[in-house]
């Protein structure tokens, strides 16, 4: 095995590796809502920063506790806050598919680096 395996190995409890799938797949949900802002944003040649998170139609500021990738879309039933606009599913599925591509890419540096 390579070094980085064998330390892996050695140092991870089955907790350990729970943690580190877990932070990665939420680091590629995150990467994912990210991704979300530049698809919507820049075909329309807007700043990808400023302003802030806000819903498309009422233009009401996204609060943190609503801009939870996945769970803040589940828990307003993929609906503003303010508005009630219907917030589309691409934005979950969008995450979502981040989420699990960046788990699969580090399971599979891993795994590389294991043989
Ligand atoms: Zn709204």
């Amino acid at each position: 095995m390579a070094p980085a395996a064998v330390l892996a190995a050695t140092v991870l409890s089955p907790f350990g590796v729970a943690f580190l799938a877990t932070a990665t797949f939420a680091f590629g949900l995150v990467l994912g809502s990210f991704a979300n802002v530049v698809i919507a944003r820049v075909p329309r040649g807007e700043s990808i920063v400023h302003p802030g998170s806000h819903c498309p139609s009422c233009e009401a500021p996204v609060r943190p506790r609503d801009n939870i990738p996945v769970v803040s879309w589940v828990a307003l039933h993929g609906r503003c806050r303010d508005c009630g606009w219907s917030i589309p599913a691409r934005y979950p599925l969008i995450e979502l598919t981040f989420g699990v591509g960046v788990l699969v890419a580090a399971v599979t540096v891993y795994a590389f680096l294991a043989l």
